[in-house]
């Protein structure tokens, strides 16, 4: 039974540290209930949350958000319908993205969150069924007090054992990297709030980079271009939009014009502006230009060797930003690597903790590298 090995349902003792010493853990108990639950992979995102049950796919897909009463602090929705409470509300109801940043702002909320998405699985089998195996993918920029608070709140959530692993190294096995093998893996997750950039090599993280500019930032350059060159006050979610039809990182083969709709800031009335899909690029730049440097970083921080593996395999992407046209040629020119968008980029981490619950090896590999790891070097613009 090879994942009651790792089992751990508290924080460990600071003697049990050592990978040896998690055997101490092994629960017979566990091992057999473990044959028969439904274990769940989970994709802790700062924009999204998705769950996979091991066997069924993925069954959830919602906003990381919650609708929080200003004045009581109870939590009145989470995810999809907290989403759509937003703006349509009475003042005291807040959304929250409670790991906007990539570290935890208000931990209460994102307990509260972890419960809502864990309980919604759990509930849909019988009383019989023994609680579920949980892993987590949580941004890496999460800090060890923050992490175990993480697996608390899912063994509290109804988890029978709980992995928080990190989102990079899950992002590359859902992108299908060779992540086991000796040889040099590099993923670039770009997310809502977070690009985290890793190289992998034998189950472990070698280097990474942790940034706190992804598509959020994108959005917010969007904004800030519309009111600074075109007196046009515009929405986070205008923006978003704009970005995904119209945003680029390369130029198109077909530049075009691209209506934005808004309120005039001097008139305070409806207007509209028509620019071109060039203006929205270098509105962008910065951003990009951020990531960029992030991923250069990370490839100068490389032993050689594994810089010889990454000229073959070249280096993946994956989370939602890696869907922004011409990504990917942008970097591939400016890093001399081949760089390719991972299948259904958004689903890689969860598929990542999917594989980890399939493959107990993998899992084990993966926790006992990560109690041995340096913390990600946080880059700034
Ligand atoms: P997280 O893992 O942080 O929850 P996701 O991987 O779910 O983030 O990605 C969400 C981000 O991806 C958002 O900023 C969203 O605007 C962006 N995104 C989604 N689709 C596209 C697209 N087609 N082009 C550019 N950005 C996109
Ligand atoms: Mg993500």
């Amino acid at each position: 039974m090879p994942h009651a090995i790792i089992a751990r349902t508290h924080p460990p003792p600071a003697g049990c540290r050592h990978p040896a010493g998690l055997l101490l853990n092994f629960h017979p108990v566990n091992a057999l209930l473990g044959l028969f639950s439904h274990d769940i992979g989970i994709d802790l995102g700062t924009a999204n949350t998705l769950v996979l049950v091991k066997g069924r796919g993925i069954v959830i897909d919602e906003p990381s958000v919650v609708a929080v009463d200003r004045l009581s602090k109870k939590v009145l929705a989470v995810g999809t319908e907290a989403k759509r409470m937003v703006g349509r509300t009475p003042a005291n109801i807040v959304a929250v993205r409670p790991l906007k940043d990539g570290v935890i702002s208000d931990f209460d909320t994102t307990e509260q969150m972890l419960h809502y998405f864990i309980n919604k699985v759990h509930e849909s089998y019988s009383f019989m069924v023994p609680r579920p195996r949980v892993v987590i993918g949580i941004p890496s920029g999460v800090t060890e007090v923050e992490r175990r608070a993480i697996e608390e709140a899912a063994l509290n959530a109804g988890a029978r054992e709980a992995y928080p692993v990190e989102e990079p190294m899950a992002a590359a096995i859902g992108a299908g990297l060779p992540v086991m093998e000796p040889c040099g893996s590099m993923v670039v997750d770009i997310g809502g709030g977070t690009t985290e950039v890793a190289i992998i090599s034998l189950g472990g993280v070698v280097v990474s980079t942790s940034l706190r500019i992804a598509g959020d930032e994108v959005d917010l350059d969007i904004i800030a271009y519309a009111r600074q060159s075109h007196n046009l006050m515009i929405g986070e979610r205008t923006a978003e939009e704009i970005k995904i039809t119209a945003g680029s990182a390369y130029p198109l083969p077909e530049e075009r014009a691209v209506v934005i709709r808004g309120r005039d800031l001097v008139t305070g009335l409806p207007k509209t502006v028509t620019v071109s899909t060039v203006e929205i690029r270098d509105a962008i730049s910065g951003s990009i230009g951020a990531i960029i440097n992030a991923v250069r970083t990370t490839i100068e921080m490389t032993p050689p060797e594994l810089i010889t593996d990454l000229m073959e395999n070249g280096i993946a992407l994956t989370g939602g930003g890696a869907l922004l046209a011409g990504l990917d040629r942008r970097l591939s020119r400016e890093t001399h690597f081949r760089c390719w968008v991972a299948e259904d980029p958004l689903s890689c981490v969860v598929r990542g903790t999917g594989e980890m619950l399939q493959e107990s090896r993998l899992l084990r590999r993966v926790m006992a590298q990560r109690q041995q790891r340096k913390p990600p070097k946080i880059a700034y613009r």
